[in-house]
């Protein structure tokens, strides 16, 4: 067994367990996911062995390549974004979907977990740098996307909101973007509408995760921090 991914583990949750701490929190009140787009099974079966209880990955089609290889219960998150025509391959083996945007999918959502006979867990991703690369609502479309979604699809359960931040030198200049997240997130929050709870804010990737905990994230996607650099060509 390679240890690097172990150690990685070690290294990442000591962090965690700081930044939690600083803002009232424990370890055990995060979720971490170690995100395994282009890890191999071996490694993704290793770094599980060494704790790992979620697992997220940003295609469809990997999710269904590598579920039945993947040894324990895991919790598996679709973290990337999700075409309509792909809900059907994983409606039935996710656990929580971070990136849902938009009506068409919401809708599609509905359809096929009410077919697989089970409420779906969402997550509503959010644009809130408004990179034209990035998908998400923007801030001034999430209450009324909550309230269509929290009344006509009664098969989707929201638990929160995922964000990313821009890609900046400086995790630093990203708190302010994790801050409005976390705001938004409370606003929802206090519309009380049925279905949508606010209980996850998933944000905070390797370069930024700590400065995410601090302002209230309590889901973190870590990849290149446990894996290493990702290998695209593989
Ligand atoms: C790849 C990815 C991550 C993890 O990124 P790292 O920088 O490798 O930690 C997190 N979230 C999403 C949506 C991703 O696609």
């Amino acid at each position: 067994m390679s240890s690097y991914i172990a150690e990685n583990l070690k290294d990442i949750n000591q962090n965690i367990k700081v930044n939690a701490n600083r803002s009232g929190r424990e370890l055990s009140d995060i979720v971490l996911i170690a995100v395994t787009k282009t890890v191999d099974e071996d490694k993704i079966n290793e770094a599980i062995e060494c704790g790992v209880t979620d697992i997220g990955e940003n295609k469809p089609q990997e999710i269904v390549r590598k579920f039945e290889h993947i040894r324990g219960n895991v919790r598996w998150h679709l973290i990337g974004s999700l075409q309509t025509n792909k809900v059907k391959y994983i409606i039935d083996k996710v656990d929580l979907i971070h990136s849902l945007d938009r009506e068409g999918l919401a809708k599609e959502i509905d359809k096929r977990a009410k077919a697989a006979g089970k409420v779906m867990d969402c997550l509503v991703q959010i644009n809130i740098s408004h990179e034209d690369t990035k998908h998400g609502l923007d801030e001034s479309e999430v209450e009324n996307f909550m309230r269509m979604v929290s009344s006509t699809c009664p098969n989707i359960r929201i638990r929160g909101l995922m964000g990313m931040a821009p890609f900046v030198e400086n995790p630093e200049e990203s708190r302010i973007y994790f801050k409005k997240i976390k705001e938004i997130s409370l606003k929802i929050e206090n519309l009380n509408m049925q279905g949508v709870y606010m209980d996850y804010l998933s944000m905070g990737m390797s370069n930024d995760y700590e400065i995410a905990l601090q302002e209230g994230s309590n889901m973190v996607r870590i990849g290149t921090a446990i894996f290493g650099k990702r290998n695209y060509a593989v």
